[in-house]
């Protein structure tokens, strides 16, 4: 592949991936949507002027230089060694057919997705390194390990909290947790405007998917 000359902030952008049938089936990153067009695997479906296009990585390529000359702000850039890439939002993979991975997936980073990295007892928010997981009825007592007894808290609230349930320790949950009906993160990004092409083809309510 094409050398790019400095690590480029760009490519950990995400990209939403379409299978044949403009179904979208998965998120993953800029880095990885540029391996797949530049292996023939996958086109990019762009959005512009009221009109789809699809791009092979050559012809994406044409049309970023074209773009490049008129250095559009909004746009996300990979600069490598003479040449810019546009970041693409939405590839389709034109080999590979697959439906939508089925559900949600239970982990770490969705439960912190799902809470928007606040404290579900002091409400405070805080960073992904400073904040943990607690079991609002703790496992001692039966309390399970699902979307309804798990939330974040920061690590002075789950200190203080201890092996109690919030009543013991007087502690009141910010909001009841519950299973969210669509991936959170997702949900974060389609609020970011740089993502706003995937509305096009997420606007379903059962719509999950996984974000690596
Ligand atoms: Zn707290």
């Amino acid at each position: 592949m094409t050398a790019i000359a400095a690590p480029s902030p760009s490519l950990g952008l995400s990209v939403l991936v379409l299978n044949r049938s403009f179904v979208a089936v998965h998120v993953t990153n800029v880095r990885r949507a540029l391996t797949l067009l530049f292996r023939d695997l996958a086109e990019v479906v762009h959005f512009e002027q009221g009109q789809y296009g699809a791009y092979s990585f050559e012809s994406w390529r044409e049309l970023s230089a074209l773009q490049a000359v008129l250095e559009d702000p909004e746009h996300d850039w990979i600069r490598g060694v003479g040449f810019q890439l546009r970041a693409p939002r939405v590839i389709r993979l034109v080999e590979c057919d697959r439906g939508p991975r089925q559900g949600l997936r239970f982990n770490r980073r969705n439960v912190f997705a799902r809470d928007g990295n606040r404290c579900q007892y002091c409400g405070c928010h805080f960073p992904t390194s400073e904040l943990s997981l607690d079991h609002v009825v703790p496992r001692s007592r039966g309390g399970l390990t699902s979307w309804e007894n798990i939330v974040c808290a920061c690590v002075a609230c789950n200190v203080r909290k201890g092996g109690r349930t919030p009543q013991e320790a007087r502690m009141h949950l910010v909001r009841e947790p519950v299973k969210p009906k669509r991936s959170p993160l997702l949900s974060l990004k389609l609020g970011n405007p740089k993502y706003a092409s995937w509305k096009n083809f997420v606007d379903r309510a059962y719509w999950t998917v996984d974000l690596d």
